[in-house]
């Protein structure tokens, strides 16, 4: 059982906050080199600081198609050929389906659906290109989230663009099957980062909380084992699958 992210060329998008740079350094320990891309430059420029040589800082639109491409040319020149997408950047924008305005629902479907087929696709083409199929290496994880797997109100948009997201997994895991590239996605449950704002310190954000099964946010550290094992060589025969790690929020 292999789990060692050792001589792995990971890209992280979205990882200027959130799950994206507790990636980058999660990566990082286990023994990656990361690309670590966002649209606030100065905040991944200081994370890959922190985490010295094993790390390259881009400026990233995951919505600009432009963008991306730029960031696996600068990933490449840096590292080589990147084996390891992590399709990470998002956003939500909440609100009643009868008032979400509709530059609101635009904005969710290019970041969260657009964005991240852009980053995956962009991914699959160089690792197909440098013949993959043989080496069996190439891993691609799709952010999707519980959200999916339920109803609410309030992030109507959101939830089923991240369905979305789940089933797009499944479509490029069969697509690129037999090319040497997995391709998973993560449902994570609730966990307290910027995107959530100050949600969880609200009375009705604790009240949130208090409706989960076990009264409790799931921590980011929760997603640490499930992500480094679809990253690794230990998930060379999962592909297509979709895991959620909610403590049980969404049972
Ligand atoms: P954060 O808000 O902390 O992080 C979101 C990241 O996405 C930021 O780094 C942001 O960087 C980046 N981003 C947004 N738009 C773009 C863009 N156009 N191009 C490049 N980067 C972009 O939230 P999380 O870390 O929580 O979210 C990460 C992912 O996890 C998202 O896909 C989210 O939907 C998903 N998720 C989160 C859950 C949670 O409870 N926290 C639960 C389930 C799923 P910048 O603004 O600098 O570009």
């Amino acid at each position: 059982m292999n789990l060692s992210l050792s001589g792995r060329v990971a890209l992280i998008t979205g990882a200027s906050s959130g799950f994206g740079a507790h990636f980058a350094r999660l990566f990082v320990s286990e023994g990656a080199r990361v690309v670590i891309g966002a649209r606030r430059v100065e905040k991944v420029a200081a994370l890959a600081g922190e985490l010295g040589d094993a790390a390259l800082a881009v400026a990233l639109d995951v919505t600009d198609e432009a963008s991306v491409i730029a960031a696996y040319d600068a990933a490449e020149a840096r590292f080589g050929t990147v084996d390891t997408v992590v399709a990470n950047a998002g956003i939500a924008k909440a609100g009643r389906s009868t008032e979400l305005p509709a530059a609101d629902i635009a904005a969710v479907v290019e970041t969260n659906f657009t964005g991240l087929y852009l980053t995956a696709r962009e991914g699959a083409k160089r690792m197909i290109a440098a013949g993959f199929r043989d080496s069996e290496r190439g891993r691609i994880v799709l952010l999707g989230s519980i959200t999916a797997e339920s109803t609410g109100g309030g992030e109507t948009a959101y939830a089923a663009i991240k369905a979305g997201v789940a089933h797009l997994g499944r479509q490029f895991a069969r697509e690129w099957v037999r090319q040497g590239i997995n391709v998973n996605t993560v449902q994570p449950g609730y966990i307290d980062t910027e995107i959530q704002g100050d949600w969880f310190e609200t009375p009705a954000g604790q009240a949130h909380v208090n409706s989960f099964h076990r009264r409790r946010l799931t921590p980011i550290t929760a997603l640490d084992a499930p992500v480094v094992f679809l990253a690794s060589d230990a998930s060379r025969h999962v592909t297509g699958a979709t895991l959620t790690i909610d403590d049980g929020q969404v049972l």
